[in-house]
């Protein structure tokens, strides 16, 4: 018999889940309200970010963060009524944010991050849509000498690991990027950033290539999980059905929490509200992914159009959209590509909840409270790059097989 293994969430954690689950002999079915690739992961800057090893909340921005708070539509905004609701998972992080803390958190992300593309290149290939990864560095911008020199320890810190930063001069950028603007003094690489140019279709292709390998994708919301004794049987479903259980992996971005409380565990996960703008008509052509240094987001050429995406708004799962930010990110990234075209009526917007742990590490392991329970969910900044691998651990921890990697950092009880 094979063995059988449910997953709720078709993000791209829960699709490249089912993959691995499936090649590794299983018998697969993902639940989903939306349709694969339509949460999150719909909308993000496509950064196969694997060089990112700094933790969201680190030292260097808390000395940034007066200056952005005081900015309605800047990199940080706190909808102040949802504060209190919040303020748990802002004390963790900043409890996270001590120098011993951030060695260890980084740490923890460079051995993931040294997994990505290999991960990434194996779930695309599967799909046969190795097409949809481009091997390209992304730029990071400089326009003034102060926010270079002020990374300088970052650079330091991704060396030591593997992921070394190259350096350019601005006239260097403008050779491999003309559109780049006279006022970048520098450039560098981030120690490993490739860009996808649909992270919706890329999901969509995994969930594909998922279902023509005999796996199946439901259409429905998860309401209910039934338990006893430390094994769960079975999901109440919205559509009224019950869906027998056998293994069962939480891969539900921003939600998953919820679920895991049903399970008895407590999760710290806030939705970092992120937007995008997509300029079908930018007026300028890149060939690679931006990120500019006075803010957090990227701007990342893809087949839609020229996608500028970014910020982290704190109000919760449920409030309204605000999509000045999003337009923000264009007045953002006109200053250093000056060609850049205003929206126009082609231009689309979109908010996305990032499923964000305060400590910038994903929950990747067993439930504590059922024997067949794993989760894989709380990627933060970092789902589409993490994605992969994620679903590679899962399929080692399923098949009882020990990951040659030290998973204690992501355990579910840390909070
Ligand atoms: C603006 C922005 C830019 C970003 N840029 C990058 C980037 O460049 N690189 C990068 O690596 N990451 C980036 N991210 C982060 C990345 O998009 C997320 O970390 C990732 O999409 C999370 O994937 P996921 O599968 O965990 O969640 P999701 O994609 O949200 O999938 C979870 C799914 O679970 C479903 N679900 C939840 N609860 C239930 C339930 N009860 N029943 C049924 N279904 C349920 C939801 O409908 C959803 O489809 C960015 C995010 C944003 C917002």
């Amino acid at each position: 018999m094979k063995p059988n293994t449910t997953i709720i969430g078709a993000g791209i954690v829960g699709v490249s889940t089912a993959a691995f689950l499936q090649k590794a002999g299983h018998d697969v079915t993902v639940i989903d309200r939306v349709g694969p690739g339509e949460g999150c992961s719909f909308g993000n800057a496509g950064g196969v970010a694997f060089g990112e090893i700094m933790p969201t909340v680190h030292p260097r921005i808390f000395r940034k963060l007066p200056g952005w708070l005081m900015d309605p539509l800047g990199p940080l905004n706190i909808r102040w009524r949802y504060l209190p609701k919040a303020l748990p998972w802002f004390l963790a992080a900043a409890r996270n944010a001590t120098p011993g803390r951030v060695e260890e958190i980084v740490q923890a992300r460079a051995a993931l991050g040294l997994r990505v593309v290999g991960d990434f290149e194996t779930v695309l290939g599967d799909a046969g849509r190795k097409d949809l990864l481009v091997y390209r560095e992304t730029l990071r911008l400089y326009d003034e000498e102060s926010q270079f020199s002020a990374e300088a320890a970052e650079r330091e810190t991704k060396a030591r690991l593997g992921f070394p930063c190259e350096i350019y001069s601005g006239d260097e950028a403008r050779e491999m990027e003309p559109a780049i603007g006279k006022q970048v003094i520098r450039a560098a690489t981030h120690g490993g950033w490739f860009f996808v140019t649909n992270p919706e279709g890329v999901v969509k292709a995994l969930a594909r290539g998922v279902v023509e390998k005999g796996g199946k994708v439901i259409a429905d919301d998860v309401r209910g999980i039934v338990h006893q004794d430390g094994m769960v049987s079975a999901l109440t479903l919205a559509g009224g059905g019950r869906h027998a259980v056998q293994n069962l992996v939480i891969c539900a971005g921003a939600y998953s929490h919820l679920l895991a409380r049903q399970l008895g565990e407590h999760v710290l996960l806030e939705a970092e509200r992120g937007y995008h703008i997509v300029l079908p008509d930018p007026g300028v052509t890149i060939s690679r992914s931006l990120t500019y240094a006075r803010t957090p987001g990227a701007a990342t050429p893809m087949e839609m159009g020229l996608r500028l995406a970014g910020t982290d708004e704190f109000a919760g799962l449920d409030a309204e959209p605000n999509y000045a930010r999003a337009d923000a990110l264009y007045h953002v990234f006109k200053k250093v590509l000056p060609g850049l075209r205003a929206p126009d009526d082609r231009a689309t917007r979109w908010m996305g909840r990032r499923p964000g742990t305060p400590d910038s590490l994903p929950v990747i392991g067993r439930s504590r409270t059922m024997r067949n329970v794993v989760y894989g969910f709380g990627h933060g900044h970092m789902g589409l790059t993490w994605g992969p691998t994620t679903g590679r651990l899962v399929s080692e921890i399923l098949a009882g097989v020990s990951p040659n990697m030290d998973m204690a950092p992501f355990r579910v009880n840390r909070f």
